[in-house]
């Protein structure tokens, strides 16, 4: 007989799990509590009676990911290879800031929207990740480091909003006081700017920070670095952020990867500017993360510095993203793709 992953039940599926075993439902809650904390040994939850965790294991298990490679950078940093059940790999990276630990987790092996400059989707999409593999991710780092994460950032391979559902019980579960008990707040999504999802995600009540990848100030520069902009173009997709500005009360990041001659002139600047005026927004710029195979080059650390400086006179909120685990490959999709290829 094949045993049920219990990881895979939301508190009301295992309510009726518990239920259907003869047991009171607040087992239920006890469980559920174990496995985010956690435990994945039934013989190790010391609230739940012998004879019921006898039980337990004949019909049940508790799944959990295993470290497949880790790699620590000098500066904290530790990036993660994750092994699946059917042998798929992912990546996961844990930061640390003064602030915390944060997780920045995979929501799909591999990608399907092939932007120019990424490595994750050089070999497109093998299928998205269950809610509870990116719990998974989560709980198997907090093991391994043996402290809480603080902070998540759905910021790994994959396109959230493309595996949609899937990411909102994944949400729901990290803000669940019984589970994880993120706040939403400290909670990031990052997303290439698929615009009914984006609509979609304002109308869920789920404040959770939308990171927009941008890159490019205009149509014709982002439709060369990602084929999505073609199907919802930058007009289409700021309404969408207006909408969820408007929804959540939150402010938007966007995400702005400088590339050598592509991307990073005063021009692009400035019509940047121009673009996010007015906006509440964030602009986070990201020295581009030479990828094999790609003809593209970061921009140097002045032309990164005038970039920022141009925005700031405009008063358009920017940051340069502090580069964390440069040694490690630890940029989206790069470790994956260089273990695939071995
Ligand atoms: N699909 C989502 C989330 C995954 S990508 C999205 O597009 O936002 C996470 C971030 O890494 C995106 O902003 C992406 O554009 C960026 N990224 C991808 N390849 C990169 C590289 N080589 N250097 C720097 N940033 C990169």
């Amino acid at each position: 007989m094949n045993k049920i992953n219990l990881k895979s039940y939301t508190l009301e599926e295992l309510e009726n799990f518990v239920h259907q075993m003869g047991q009171p439902s607040y087992r239920a809650k006890q469980i559920y509590k174990w496995i985010y904390r956690g435990q994945t040994d039934f013989e190790k939850m010391t609230d739940l009676p012998k004879s019921f965790i006898k039980e337990l294991e004949d019909v049940a298990f508790i799944s959990s990911l295993k470290i497949y490679k880790k790699y620590a950078s000098d500066d904290g940093t530790i990036k993660y290879v994750f092994a699946l059940d059917d042998k798929n790999i992912i990546e996961g990276v844990k930061m640390k800031y003064s602030f915390g630990t944060t997780a920045c987790i995979s929501s799909q092996v591999g990608c399907a929207m092939g932007c120019a400059f990424c490595a994750s989707t050089q070999d497109g999409l093998v299928r998205n990740l269950a809610w509870w593999e990116m719990a998974d991710e989560v709980l198997a780092m907090e093991k391994d480091l043996q402290e809480k994460v603080s902070r998540v950032v759905v910021m790994g391979s994959g396109e959230p909003l493309l595996n949609y559902k899937e990411l909102i019980k994944f949400l729901r579960i990290l803000n669940s006081p019984l589970a994880f008990n993120i706040s939403y707040r400290r909670i990031t999504v990052s997303t290439c700017g698929i615009v009914p999802y984006i609509i979609s995600l304002a109308d869920e009540n789920i404040p959770v920070t939308l990171a927009i990848s941008l890159h490019a100030p205009n149509d014709a520069i982002r439709n060369r670095l990602m084929p999505i902009n073609k199907t919802y173009p930058i007009s289409q997709l700021l309404d969408a952020a207006r909408y969820y500005i408007m929804k959540t009360k939150r402010r938007i990041t966007f995400e702005y990867i400088l590339i050598l001659g592509v991307n990073d002139t005063k021009e692009c600047a400035y019509e940047l500017c121009t673009l996010l005026k007015s906006l509440l927004c964030h602009v986070n710029l990201i020295p581009f993360n030479p990828v094999e195979g790609k003809e593209f080059k970061r921009s140097d650390d002045a032309k990164v510095r005038e970039f920022e400086q141009i925005l700031l006179e405009n008063n358009i909120s920017a940051t340069v993203r502090r580069e964390t685990g440069v040694d490690i490959n630890a940029a989206c999709g790069q470790l994956r793709r260089s273990l695939l290829e071995r």
